[in-house]
């Protein structure tokens, strides 16, 4: 079986003022939890880390360059998230691929750079709101999982998320039939490539305004192994129901 995973990405919010709230979402836990990831800005990770260590909760980050160190100001290599103590790195988020061109190529040699620092990568893959309505999504998804995963991947060293571009932050969710026709091709798509063995142990993230009033729906889906969360991984509260729906399904 997949490991449940949820995944908070708090893009380029929170400062160190909000690290109390990774200290309640430790408090708020289910017992038994699911894995719970929290990725914070890049100056947080440290902190959050000791935060978090005691807690149940591990620490990631939401990009790396692809090299291990050099002449990239403002970049930060897997290593250096490594050392901090986080144990995830988020690739090829969607506002990654758009506002900085990141292409397949650029996320892939990301990848084997966490691989390389011992760190797990968080792949997301997603199709724009034009790709949908053309009866492209699966060709989007096929391609972008093809060419933004190495060849081999482990269930210990890479999650996929599938986040469709329109659903995030906007409040739009897809139905549960187009989330499980989506996870039910990635997850072939990974027993093809990877191995029956491999493939069906990766897991496998929806992320897209994922709220505590959706959660237990969208964790129906057989497929569906967690989620990765943007705004509502913010606050503990919004948090801490959503880990629990997870917990439950
Ligand atoms: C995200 O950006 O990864 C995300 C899923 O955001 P939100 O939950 O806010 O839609």
């Amino acid at each position: 079986m997949p490991l449940k995973i949820a995944a908070g990405n708090w893009k380029m919010n929170g400062t160190a003022a909000s690290l109390g709230e990774i200290s309640a979402l430790g408090a708020a836990l289910p017992d038994p939890a699911p894995a719970v990831v929290i990725c914070p800005p890049a100056p947080l990770l440290f902190r959050a880390h000791e935060i978090a260590g005691p807690l149940r909760i591990t620490i990631g980050a939401q990009d790396c360059h692809n090299d291990t160190e050099g002449a990239y100001t403002g970049d930060i290599s897997a290593e250096m998230i490594a050392d901090t103590g986080a144990t995830h790195v988020i690739l090829g988020h969607s506002e990654r691929r758009e506002a900085y061109a990141e292409t397949n190529d650029d996320v892939r040699d990301k990848i084997r750079a966490a691989w390389n620092a011992g760190l797990t990568a968080i792949l997301c893959i997603g199709e724009s709101g034009e790709d949908r309505a053309a009866n492209n999504t699966l060709d989007i998804i096929g391609g972008q999982l093809a060419g933004s995963l190495p060849n081999g991947a482990t269930a210990a060293s890479t999650l996929v998320a599938y986040e469709p571009i329109w659903a995030i932050g906007t409040g739009k969710v897809p139905t549960l039939e187009e989330i499980i026709e989506v996870h039910d091709f990635i997850r072939d798509r990974l027993t093809q490539r990877f191995g029956v063995e491999t493939g069906s142990e990766i897991s496998l993230l929806y992320g897209g305004s994922v709220k505590p009033d959706n959660a237990e729906t969208i964790f129906r889906a057989e497929n569906v192994d967690g989620a990765l969360v943007g705004g509502a991984s913010l606050r503990a509260t919004d948090f801490a129901p959503i880990i629990a729906a997870l917990a439950r399904s």
